[in-house]
């Protein structure tokens, strides 16, 4: 790479490499995994000489703002079948807590309390199967006799994600084309701005400034973030990143696209006790319990580790929408908890899922950059399935990548679209992402609907559908005002956070009947243990706030306050003067809060600017 040199103008620091990338989750390690074995079959191939550093292969650099490259948050259920066409002798032995698939249940849990927020339809259904308790339920729950086709995962992989990316990214570096740099966030695209103040070309990717105040001022030791300039920028920063952000912003979505369903997905790492009857590679999937809407999962690795955790979505529209407590909640049900009563909490984390699919695909290229894994829109909420697939758009961007390096075609628009765009089209990503298009469409109807919506797609490969109006995320909060039941509950857990301290959270799920957590100090632990827990959570010192209130006033006159009550992290508390107040320290980086406010600026976008940060969970477990 070219040494660093000063901009005079500005007073950056800027250096030039070849492909500058973006985040480090499954889509980048697809990508880069493709052009390091190419590499490694033959070094001397011309197409891998740097155009920036001569005599040198190409400079590719990753830049990923978590701290490690296993801080990644999923445990995972996947076919891997992108996965295992990069390593096709793959024994799941080498990696960490990976497991052949053995077993496969999906169950509708029943309220083992009395507790969870029923429709009518849904209490005469729970009615009907508690008749034939004796025959079809065991534990509270409904086994379905069969796993639906486009669930299943037979030949797949239970993975950690976090030790996943860490064995890709322990390969990589190990090859000497790739360097990875954890712990430095990007604070977004550069533009091309030097022919079109309007371009939508990029030239590189800008690091997030050091040595600032919390709100961006140079402080102490500042250092301004370098420019990195390159000929094709990578963008593989997830469902909330930044640089993804920042492009959409410029170049907005594809005619008829949005962003509007979302998931915040959370879990424990458990170690189960020594007589566990799971065995490692069984994996269940659940729905009906906390909430009908909350999804769940429970797969177990080898070692007597299991990963379990649920997703509450955009469309569960009460503003209480309080994820540590119900899985709290959700472990304790009969079916669960008898395997894991007796066993300790290793490790949590939570993750933002952008569920739109299809729906919120954004430009895919553009001239000098691309868009992989599930900022890309990767994600099939049909099957469940975001890490084979951000992998396989990885590995089709890296084998676009060679196919223009080796005819010695620049990375403009045109030519990313007919080499990646083309394969991405023809391949099986697309194909499931036009049969899940509209499949959860239903679930904006009623939740009997959205299982109805998602078998009639699943059953027919997305022929047939429901169709439904998907609001904007802010719009699917449902307002309630303060005369009524709920919201006079939301307004006494208020006052009883504020009063005695308790998380916003923890005291909406008291008002509203949930019973308290017997804490066991093990298992069932504080969300504040949970925080502290190896010092999982932390920040570096030097960093600008990464989550931004964008009106004060706004945020005071909200009464939902639905930021504080989603916060993963309890780091969004109820402020002394009724506005939010924000502690880096404490962030998980889970994402939530960019689509949990109901007040919008401008009726799509929520009331908070999440950019690039550092720190976040530090557990490799995750
Ligand atoms: C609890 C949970 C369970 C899940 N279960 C499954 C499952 O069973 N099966 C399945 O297939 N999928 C599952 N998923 C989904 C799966 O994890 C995602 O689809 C997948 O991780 C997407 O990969 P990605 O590489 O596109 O993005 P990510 O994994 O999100 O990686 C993006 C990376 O970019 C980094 N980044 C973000 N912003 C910046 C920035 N500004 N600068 C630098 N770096 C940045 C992030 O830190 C992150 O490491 C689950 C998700 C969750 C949360
Ligand atoms: S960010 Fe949104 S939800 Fe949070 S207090 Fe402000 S307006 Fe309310
Ligand atoms: S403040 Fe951090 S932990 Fe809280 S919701 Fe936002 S990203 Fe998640």
């Amino acid at each position: 790479m070219s040494s660093a040199a000063q901009t005079p103008e500005t007073d950056l620091q800027t250096m030039e490499v070849d492909i500058a990338c973006a985040g480090f989750g499954p889509a980048m390690g697809g990508f880069l995994t493709t052009l390091t074995q190419a590499w490694s079959q033959n070094p001397a191939d011309p197409a891998f000489a740097s155009r920036v550093a001569p005599d040198m292969p190409l400079q590719v650099l990753c830049y990923e703002r978590a701290d490690d490259l296993g801080a990644g948050v999923s445990g995972v259920v996947t076919r891997a079948e992108g996965i295992r066409s990069s390593f096709p002798t793959l024994d799941p032995a080498e990696i960490p807590m990976a497991a052949e698939v053995k077993q496969e249940r999906v169950f509708y849990l029943l309220d083992s309390i009395g507790a969870s927020r029923r429709s009518a339809l849904l209490r005469f259904g729970d009615f009907f199967l508690g008749l034939g308790k004796k025959y079809c339920l065991k534990d509270h729950a409904f086994e379905l006799p069969w796993t639906p086709a486009f669930l299943h995962k037979h030949g797949g992989l239970v993975l950690s994600i976090g030790q996943f990316n860490q064995w890709v990214g322990s390969q990589l570096m190990a090859s000497g084309l790739v360097q990875i740099w954890p712990g430095t966030p990007v604070n977004g695209p550069i533009f091309d701005e030097n022919h079109n103040p309007k371009s939508t070309g990029v030239v590189g990717l800008r690091l997030a400034d050091q040595g600032v105040d919390k709100h961006g001022a140079p402080a102490d030791g500042f250092m301004a973030g370098m420019d990195v300039r390159a000929q094709l920028t990578v963008v593989g920063d997830g469902p909330v990143g930044a640089v993804g952000q920042k492009l959409d912003e410029r170049l907005g979505l594809p005619a008829g696209h949005a962003r509007r369903e979302w998931a915040l997905g959370m879990k424990f790492v458990i170690e189960l006790p020594e007589d566990t009857q799971l065995e490692a590679g069984t994996v269940w999937h659940t729905f009906g319990f906390p909430e009908p809407e909350i999804f769940g999962f429970l797969y177990v690795h080898p070692d007597r580790l299991v990963s379990v955790g649920i997703f509450v979505p955009s469309w569960l529209g009460d503003p209480a929408r309080t994820v540590y407590r119900y899985l709290q909640h959700y472990i304790q049900h009969p079916l669960l908890w008898q395997h894991l009563k007796n066993g300790t909490l290793r490790s949590w984390g939570a993750k933002s899922l952008e569920e739109s699919g299809k729906h919120g695909e954004p430009f895919l290229t553009g001239d000098g950059f691309a868009r992989i894994g599930e900022g890309s829109g990767s994600t099939n909420m049909l099957t469940g399935s975001g890490v084979d697939e951000a992998w396989t758009t990885g590995v089709q961007l890296g084998e676009a990548v060679l196919e223009l390096l080796r005819d010695g075609k620049p990375f403009m628009k045109e030519n990313l679209a007919a080499t990646y765009e083309k394969r991405r089209c023809a391949s099986w990503v697309e194909r499931g992402a036009r049969e899940a298009r509209n499949a959860r469409n239903g679930f904006h109807l009623g939740f009997v609907r959205g299982l109805v919506g998602m078998a009639l797609a699943g059953l027919t490969g997305g022929r047939l559908a429901l169709r439904a109006n998907i609001p904007p995320a802010p719009r699917q909060i449902r307002r309630h005002g303060m005369t009524e039941t709920a919201g006079l509950k939301l307004k006494e857990a208020a006052a009883l956070s504020v009063s005695d301290g308790r998380p916003l959270h923890d005291a909406l799920m008291t008002a509203r009947g949930w019973p308290e957590i017997p804490f066991d100090g093990r298992l069932l632990v504080t969300h504040q243990d949970a925080l502290l827990m190896g010092g999982k959570v932390q920040a570096m010192p030097g960093f600008a706030d990464h989550v931004v209130f964008l009106d004060n006033g706004r945020c005071v006159a909200c009464e939902e306050k639905t930021c504080v009550a989603m916060c993963s992290g309890q780091a969004i508390t109820p402020g002394p003067e009724g506005a939010p107040a924000f502690e880096r320290e404490k962030c998980v980086h889970c994402g939530a809060c960019l689509w949990n406010c109901p007040h919008s600026p401008d009726g799509e976008r929520s009331s908070i600017e999440f950019t690039a940060g550092s720190g976040g969970l530090h557990s490799a477990e995750n």
